[in-house]
């Protein structure tokens, strides 16, 4: 990626990919929009960004700042940005090593934007470009951002319903020395979406796998989410029916983590009111709704609040949504010594005989060690 100086103050990407003999034809389609659009970002390009006045916003009008060529292979982008030029920027040039040839006979997994178009990779963007087939879990809902990008590659649908099916279809491309690119709808494949069985088939098959990180709405959440604890479960989607989700809630609920949960809009309701309803009051919920979309909102509360928050405005029902709540208070009377004892003899014993030993061992009281051994082995 170049970044140049342009007139103005502005300054303006320009993404080289896949040998850079079309450069002089790369088109820079793009004009520096003076206002925000639907999308605002951050001037967060490169890691030498030295911007003086840090919360000036970058604007990106989604419709027109960015716009890709692909000439022979060659993948241009531009993206013109408007800092205004009283924040001078210092960025290195940059560029994809675009001498390196893309190994053929691979499955590229590769993570796409949840929302803002924008959010993709400059990586993601070479390799969706050269590759030769694109397996999509729905082409309607892959096509906007393919499009957007001008890539034409030949899509394959690989989704819950057909993965088995599907992989073998990959493997006999890798076979024929191809190089395939797994996305799925949004964010990262493999993450509450189809993907893991194809990497396995297509690893199992002798074939080379390759990762190119980047969104997802879990990390997204998590990041801004302000959640402090050291250690976190992913547990996606609870179950639809509410008897499983209530004892999905109680099983998680003594886990020493922070949670995080995906959800959809028509089942937000009822696992807001199952959260408070089931949960320490005191732990800390964040709803992330609508992340890096023109309606996005981080909320934090209480989890016993959940509900009424929900209840206060008619849109905070409405997008996608994680949920992320904090892990459980600690145990009184039970140290991280006496958990470890514990655990340790439930691996080795029965429920009651470990209780009874650590009891023994740590000088805590064998009731509580034995109500704890019976919520361990429930997890
Ligand atoms: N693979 C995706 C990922 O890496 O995040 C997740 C796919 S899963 C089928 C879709 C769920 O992810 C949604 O129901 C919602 O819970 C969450 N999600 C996706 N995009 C989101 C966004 N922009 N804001 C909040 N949650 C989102």
């Amino acid at each position: 990626m170049l970044c140049q100086p342009v007139a103005g103050g502005e300054y303006q990407f320009r993404l080289l990919g896949g040998g850079d003999a079309g450069c002089s034809a790369a088109k820079a389609v793009a004009g520096a929009q003076p206002h925000l659009d639907e999308y605002r970002i951050r001037p967060i390009a490169a890691d030498e960004v030295d911007f003086a006045a840090t919360d000036a916003e970058i604007t990106l009008h989604h419709a027109q700042a960015t716009a890709f060529e692909i000439t022979g292979g060659a993948v241009f982008a531009a993206i013109a940005l408007g800092l205004g030029a009283s924040h001078p920027a210092r960025m290195p040039a940059m560029s994809l090593d675009d001498k390196t040839p893309l190994p053929a006979a691979t499955l590229f997994v590769v993570a796409t934007p949840i929302g803002n178009l924008a959010d993709i990779s400059a990586r993601a963007l070479d390799v969706l470009c050269r590759a030769d087939v694109i397996t999509c879990e729905d082409t309607r809902s892959s096509r906007p951002l393919l499009d957007h990008y001008g890539i034409r590659a030949s899509l394959l649908p690989l989704h819950e319903h057909n993965e088995r099916e599907a992989a073998q279809k990959v493997i006999a491309l890798l076979g024929e020395g191809k190089r395939v690119a797994l996305i799925s709808d949004a964010g990262t494949p493999g993450i509450s979406d189809p993907g893991a069985r194809a990497v396995a088939a297509v690893r199992a098959a002798g074939f080379r796998v390759v990762p190119l990180p980047g969104p997802s709405a879990m990390a997204t959440a998590l990041s801004a989410g302000g959640i402090n604890d050291a250690q976190v479960l992913f547990a996606g989607f609870l179950p639809p029916k509410p008897g499983a989700r209530r004892a999905e809630i109680e099983k998680l609920k003594a886990v020493p983590a922070a949670l995080v949960f995906y959800e959809a809009p028509h089942r937000i309701e009822e696992t807001l009111a199952d959260l408070a309803a089931l949960l320490e009051p005191q732990r800390t919920l964040v709803v992330a709704r609508e992340l890096t979309k023109l309606f996005e909102q981080i909320a934090a509360m209480p989890v016993a609040d959940g509900p009424a928050w929900l209840a206060a405005d008619a849109n905070h029902k409405r997008g996608e949504f994680v949920l992320i709540v904090s892990a459980p208070p600690p145990r009184e009377g039970l140290d991280a010594e006496t958990e470890r004892v514990l655990s340790l003899l439930l691996a080795e014993l029965p429920t009651k005989q470990a209780a009874k030993l650590a009891a023994e061992i740590t000088g805590q009281p064998k009731n509580a060690l034995y109500q704890r051994a019976l919520e361990l082995k429930d997890l």
